[in-house]
């Protein structure tokens, strides 16, 4: 059952995928989390560097979204800059937000990829789906109260993951 928390790839900044072995794996769109992930938790301000990687995926014909369970006038506003189909409040690790973004970028979950700094929302809920999981480290440490809580428990899985020599 670990399995499902164990992210197919894990790293340090967006930056760091590599979107040609993306493609080689067969992967045609990404569904991004919001918070931590393109932009830091409670902020509007997009770092230009990540903005114009974003738009370089687009430029690269990556179909992409945004599933975040954070709140819509603020999701919106995001995804809006960029013209990106996305779902608010998706109560991740559910399926049905993923299932709303794959349909919306025309894909099916083997053909996707999921990006997000949270085992328990983004990574649970990707392999959930059987889309391809890349966990990044969190933009900022600020973040929700509930998801402090979150990451104590997510330092025990990881912990878990590593003894069972499944995450490096
Ligand atoms: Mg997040």
């Amino acid at each position: 059952m670990y399995t499902l928390f164990n992210p197919r790839l894990c790293v340090t900044s967006l930056f760091d995928i590599d979107l040609e072995e993306l493609r080689q794996q067969g992967i045609k769109g990404i569904i991004f989390d919001l918070d931590n992930t393109i932009i830091p938790w409670d902020s509007a301000d997009m770092c230009p560097k990540i903005t114009s990687w974003l738009h370089d995926l687009v430029v690269q014909d990556f179909k992409v979204a945004i599933v975040s369970n954070n709140w819509n006038k603020r999701v919106k506003l995001i995804a809006d800059r960029f013209n990106l189909p996305f779902v608010s409040r998706a109560y991740k690790p559910a399926k049905r937000g993923f299932h709303q973004a794959l349909a919306a970028m025309g894909l099916q979950a083997a053909d996707a990829a999921v990006i997000g700094d949270q085992l328990f929302t983004d990574v649970l809920g990707g392999n959930r789906m059987g889309m391809y999981t890349i966990w990044v480290k969190p933009l900022t440490t600020h973040e929700f109260i509930g998801t402090r809580v979150h990451r104590k428990l997510e330092n025990i899985v990881i912990r878990i993951l590593k003894e069972k020599g499944l995450m490096k």
